[in-house]
């Protein structure tokens, strides 16, 4: 799956990319984060989250014993860059998700959290108010989702960042009711 995605030309996103960013972690992890879609840095680098917005996700991550490297998953609703940084057109999501489905069924997590209003419409509900419901609990065909605010948007608004912690405490706690391994 890894390397058709790799040559993937279903979408207009294939044009300008240097990598397609496909995922980072543990694969058998029951914790997935999945994000937007790849910045400048990720497509350069080929691996997701890894400029400004990944540093801070990656201290939040630890800050709960999370990290990116052994114990989560780490993936984007679209594998390519959107030109400009611009949100990912509906229909390169709809060429896209068919990846996301796939990773999902090997990885068969029991808890995603999605990053950012984007993912958080795509993946748990369309009407989503990322404001009002980051950190709530949704549960779809047997996963929990938990949407979180953007490690982006945390740095443009840093008033948000104390709740945006709270979310992670509250995950913290999940995983370690619903697959303490994580932790192990
Ligand atoms: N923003 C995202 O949503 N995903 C990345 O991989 C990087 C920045």
């Amino acid at each position: 799956m890894n390397q058709r995605c790799a040559s993937c030309r279903a979408c207009r996103l294939c044009e300008h990319r240097h990598n397609v960013v496909f995922g980072v972690g543990d694969p058998s992890s029951r914790v997935m984060f999945v994000g937007e879609g790849p910045g400048e840095q990720e497509d350069l680098q080929g691996e997701p989250f890894v400029g400004k917005a990944g540093q801070l996700l990656d201290k939040m991550l630890y800050a709960v014993d999370l990290d990116r490297k052994t114990n989560v998953y780490i993936t984007n609703i679209v594998k390519c860059r959107p030109p400009m940084n611009r949100d990912p057109q509906e229909d390169e999501q709809q060429q896209c998700i068919s990846y996301l489905r796939e990773q999902t069924r090997v990885i068969r997590p029991k808890i995603i959290v999605t990053l950012g209003r984007i993912a958080g419409m795509r993946l748990i509900k369309p009407d989503l108010r990322i404001t009002r419901e980051h950190g709530m609990w949704f549960e779809k065909k047997g996963v929990l989702m938990m949407p979180m605010l953007h490690p982006a948007a945390l740095l443009r608004n840093p008033a948000q960042m104390e709740g945006a912690f709270r979310d992670f405490l509250i995950l913290r706690e999940k995983i370690k009711e619903v697959c303490p391994e994580v932790y192990q």
